[in-house]
């Protein structure tokens, strides 16, 4: 089934009665070349670009609850390129890359909306920081305009510049930023991958690892054992609990992130906003309401739910920075578990264990690294060779202290990445 404006036109006349369903539902089979433990953006992204860019298309996606059940449709829908080190830059300006194709790709709405985001400093020091940022961004091909105050104020004059507590210096301006409809992207990776041949079993816990001789040999779940060549983690929050299965302990710690959406309002705030003061991020929705969302709670959590103290914190950021919001009702609130590493930066790499492949870390940022994670892992099972672009996610890193990837500079405080 191939979506196209003359087929939503002929639907539209006669019923809506010919759509079929956007992916099989198969059982397991006794064996696979390659089984995706995660049926997140992550998981379904990397079966895709498994089948599309290598041909390997025996490969079953196992995800315990459903398909888009995961981070993949709770976050805040943000996608950006404006990292600043070697390692991340050059990944996620590769993603962006393939956000901008990927609706042809898929042939799925997935909403991407490039509104261009505006973070926003308040002092001479971050100016300066944003600069060079803005500079790495340039550098890596990428677009970042430095706005003065003035020109902020042009662009989002519904900011509170007479604040003395939190003054707006100015922004850097990331034009090719912007946002994504979280679920469509599961849906789209979930829909690509089953048409060229995937299997998507949803309801699939893996429960246990089976490995022989140090190397993997399969995977024991609720619907049974299923026999694999390879097998990939993709399980994002709860990575630490599947990597246990084979052994291992990651320097990974889960942590609740929850976001805010407000009841629908008249089209008012036109890109992304990253506060600088504290961590509050807002856009508008298409359907018109304000989603935002700020800081982890601060505990180790598998609790797909957060707290109200941070709750308090968020709107707190929210009001110094646009009183304005403060009129419009909060609809509704989530929670997901982040998988915060301790530089803030992933992980994507082979294990000591032949044929078990690891993805995780993305802490806050996990959503605009969809297509280019995929791409890589994909490469990465695919050739057991590294993806440039990736090539610095090595799991290795924490023990050896050598090409550690601190963006922030904050060292492991896991709030602060
Ligand atoms: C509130 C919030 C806001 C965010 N905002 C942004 C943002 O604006 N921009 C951005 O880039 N990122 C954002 N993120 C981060 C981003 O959503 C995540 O980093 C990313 O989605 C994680 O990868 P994933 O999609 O594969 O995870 P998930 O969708 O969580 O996929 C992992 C899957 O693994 C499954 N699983 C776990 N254990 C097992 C098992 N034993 N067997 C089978 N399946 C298992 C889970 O059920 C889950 O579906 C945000 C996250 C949250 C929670």
């Amino acid at each position: 089934m191939r979506f196209s404006a003359l087929r939503i036109l002929k639907e539209g006349l006669t019923g809506n009665k010919g759509w079929s369903a956007h992916w099989r539902d198969p059982d397991p089979k006794d064996e696979y070349d390659v089984v995706i433990v995660g049926g997140g953006g992550h998981g379904l992204s990397t079966a895709f670009y498994l089948a599309k860019e290598h041909g390997i298309t025996n490969v079953a996606v196992l995800e315990r609850g459903y398909i888009g059940g995961g981070n993949v449709g709770r976050n805040t829908t943000i996608v950006r390129a404006n990292y600043g080190l070697p390692g991340n830059s050059e990944f996620y300006s590769h993603s962006l890359k393939l956000w901008e194709q990927l609706e042809d790709e898929l042939n799925y709405n997935v909403m991407h909306s490039q509104r261009g985001i505006i973070n926003l400093f308040h002092s001479d020091g971050q100016r300066d920081a944003f600069a060079r940022r803005g500079n790495a961004m340039v550098n890596q091909g990428d677009d970042a305009i430095l706005m003065n105050r003035d020109q902020v104020r042009d662009m989002i004059p519904y900011l509170n510049f007479d604040s003395l507590r939190f003054p707006i210096y100015g922004g850097l301006y990331h034009p090719r930023g912007g946002t994504a409809r979280h679920d469509a992207v599961a849906w789209g990776f979930a829909r690509g991958a089953d048409q060229r041949g995937v299997d998507l079993i949803q309801n699939c816990e893996v429960t246990g690892i089976n490995i022989e001789n140090g190397k993997v040999r399969g995977v024991e779940t609720s619907r049974g054992t299923i026999r694999a060549k390879k097998i990939a983690l993709a399980t994002a929050g709860r990575s630490s609990q599947t990597a246990a299965m084979a052994g291992m302990r990651l320097p990974i710690e889960s942590h609740v992130l929850q976001a805010f959406v407000t009841e629908g309002i008249k089209p008012v705030i036109d890109h992304v906003i990253s506060f600088g003061m504290g961590h509050f991020y807002i856009s508008q929705s298409d359907k018109g309401g304000l989603v935002f969302g700020g800081d982890i709670d601060f505990y180790a959590s598998y609790a797909s739910r957060g707290n109200l103290p941070m709750m308090e914190h968020v709107m707190e950021a929210g009001m110094s920075l646009m009183p304005m919001i403060g009129k419009a009702k909060v609809l509704r609130s989530w929670g997901g578990i982040m998988d915060m590493s301790p530089d803030g930066s992933p992980i994507i790499d082979k294990t000591d264990i032949d044929g078990l492949y690891l993805n995780c870390g993305w802490c806050y940022g996990g959503f605009k690294a969809v297509p280019g994670s995929g791409f890589s892992y994909a490469h990465l099972i695919a050739t057991d060779r590294h993806h440039e672009p990736a090539a610095r996610f090595r799991l290795d890193r924490f023990q050896t202290g050598y090409g550690l990837m601190d963006e922030e500079a904050t060292g492991s405080q896991h709030n602060l990445h």
